[in-house]
């Protein structure tokens, strides 16, 4: 099997509030960093991992972000991080982006009010647009030339009938990956995003329209395609069982046995390859994202 990439879900809290979301975790964990080194160190040692990707919640709201990714990276491992881009400057750019081989954005769409209706806005309504993206993946750009740009975008009933693909285009933003995502539905006794579920139909439009958008007009079961400027569009309908996923209590997660997550060890005191033996885990979807 292909060496995996482990999510740490290192932090619950969020600035943002999108409908969509599912990091929202029951209980606000926050570990020390010397428990996630302890994670890290279990996940290297089994031999699996080779890489790791900091999520949330919103990672950069948890102070040792960096100090992690320069331990993972001591290790002879990649780092990533995704983002909701919004405590992203300058200053935060030149000091840690090449800590980083990818830093992924979510960003669901470019039109402020459409952020709003997802939640992707902070509490007074603010929200990343278009000419601060471009800021930013410049000055991403300019700090680590080598790094590689990913946007993720959850389609939901809410976004479905946008093309975010043209404006990618028209505006040459320098986005090496575009990760399309079909929003999961879960729900339980405080939360449901089923409102906002999107049909087969309406994700196979979404899909149709936005590879259109960049000329590919043959879709097929493919996960992963390529378009003329170089750039990765990755189609996911169904994430269950997908990925990796360690939260912020430091247990490894299964998400395919209902709505919600459930625990199957934890990284801290169980060697991680019984916990990956445990995992209900798609290995062919998992290779085909990132199948040439
Ligand atoms: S920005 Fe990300 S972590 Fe925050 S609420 Fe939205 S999807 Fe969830």
């Amino acid at each position: 099997m292909k060496k995996l990439k482990v999510n740490l879900h290192l932090i619950e809290a969020c600035n943002y509030r999108c409908r969509h979301c599912f990091a929202h975790f029951d209980k606000h964990n926050v570990l020390t960093p010397e428990t996630w080194i302890n994670i890290i160190d279990n996940a290297v040692a089994s031999g699996m991992v080779t890489s790791f990707n900091f999520a949330g919640g919103e990672p950069l709201l948890y102070p040792h972000l960096t100090s992690l990714a320069e331990y993972a990276n001591s290790l002879g491992c990649k780092c990533s991080v995704i983002t909701n881009g919004s405590c992203i400057d300058e200053e935060w750019i030149k000091n840690n982006v090449s800590l980083f081989t990818t830093i992924g954005f979510s960003l669901d769409s470019f039109f402020p009010d459409t952020l709003r209706k997802i939640g992707r806005c902070d509490t007074n309504g603010r929200v990343l647009d278009l000419d601060r993206i471009k800021e930013i993946f410049t000055l991403i750009k300019k700090y680590n030339p080598s790094i590689k740009i990913k946007v993720n975008t959850v389609v939901s009933a809410i976004n479905k009938d946008e093309t975010p693909g043209e404006l990618i285009r028209k505006h040459d933003l320098p986005v090496d990956r575009w990760k399309i995502l079909r929003m999961s539905p879960f729900e339980n006794d405080r939360f449901s995003n089923k409102d906002i579920t999107v049909t087969d139909e309406e994700y196979t439009e979404y899909i149709t329209r936005n590879l259109s958008a960049f000329g590919i007009n043959t879709i097929s079961e493919k996960v992963l395609y390529n378009t003329d400027a170089g750039m990765e569009i990755v189609c996911e309908s169904n994430l269950n069982g997908t990925y990796i996923m360690i939260d912020a209590g430091g247990y490894l997660v299964d998400d395919t046995k209902n709505s919600n997550y459930v625990r199957v060890i934890n990284c801290a005191d169980t060697p991680f390859s019984d916990g990956i033996s445990k995992l209900t885990f798609d290995s062919e979807i998992y290779e085909a994202r990132y199948k040439k």
